[in-house]
């Protein structure tokens, strides 16, 4: 599933298209499970077209175009939903085609195989109600050390499975939660309240510098091949993932333990039992 880095890809890929006309917009035939759209019908295509992309912007795991008719369109990949440029995966799971008055970009698509995405042409006040910080909370690449820090103290779940909380903090998932954990040397079941102000500012100096690093190497392409670039090519950061999906490799980092899989609400966690020994607070 696309993540922060893998949808900052998405969104500095079609960059370019800020300052364009949306010329039309296509909701392509596809005989798969069809995508969830809103509005329904004609509306999300007729709503957009002749206006200029103002802005386009990233809301934790969503790319969302600004537009100057104050609409705001949030495409939101889920599981297989890629934003691309040119030369699709696949012709027949091709689902909405922008085209732009633009030399640069002249047009763009969402491609979604499985058809679990969502696209949205919202008013200001329907992107509230569907997007507030009750429910999304700050940029994983935007909040503050003492934001942070506090956010982890009002819960007492484990630290990985707080991580994913995209109201606590917006944009991390399975694999770089697993991450920045190992970087940070901690234990992955650790309470999230019970962690020492030296572990949350490791924890914090982690995720920017996984997170950053990812974006650098335009995102994961994992063993399913799913997610790609806006050219259609892999990204590269699976090549330095430390732990995640290595399961009995040993640890890069130590040398000295295998890494090990664990499952936290119903999600796979990568670790090493060394770096990241649950030491008693
Ligand atoms: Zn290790």
């Amino acid at each position: 599933m696309p993540e922060l880095p893998e949808v900052e890809t998405m969104r500095r890929g079609i960059l370019p298209a800020v300052g364009a006309k949306i010329r039309s917009v296509l909701k392509l035939p596809c005989p798969r499970r069809p995508l969830t759209i809103t509005p329904s019908g004609e509306k999300f295509c007729s709503l957009q077209t002749n206006s200029r992309i103002q802005n386009i912007e990233r809301l934790g795991k969503r790319v969302v175009l600004v537009l100057d008719n104050e609409l705001r369109v949030v495409i939101e990949p889920r599981m297989t939903g890629l934003v691309l440029i040119s030369d699709p995966p696949t012709q027949e799971h091709l689902r909405i085609e922008w085209e732009l008055s633009s030399r640069v970009l002249p047009r763009f698509w969402f491609w979604d195989r499985r058809g679990l995405g969502v696209v949205r042409a919202l008013t200001p006040r329907q992107f509230e109600q569907y997007y507030n910080a009750k429910k999304i909370g700050p940029d994983a690449l935007a909040i503050s050390l003492s934001d942070f820090s506090e956010r982890l103290k009002r819960t007492s779940r484990p630290i990985k499975v707080a991580l994913l909380d995209q109201a606590l903090v917006a944009g991390i998932g399975n694999i770089y939660a697993s991450e920045m954990l190992h970087q940070a040397s901690i234990h992955p079941a650790l309470r999230s309240d019970r962690l020492r102000s030296a572990q949350v500012q490791n924890l914090y100096a982690a995720m920017y510098d996984v997170l950053e690093t990812a974006v650098r190497y335009e995102g994961s392409t994992l063993g399913d091949g799913t997610y790609r670039n806006v050219l259609n090519q892999d990204g590269n950061y699976q090549n330095q993932h430390r732990v995640y999906d290595r399961a009995e490799e040993i640890c890069s980092s130590c040398r000295f333990e295998k890494i090990v899989r664990i499952v936290q609400a119903q999600r796979s966690t990568f670790f090493c039992p060394n770096c990241q020994a649950r030491k008693r607070s």
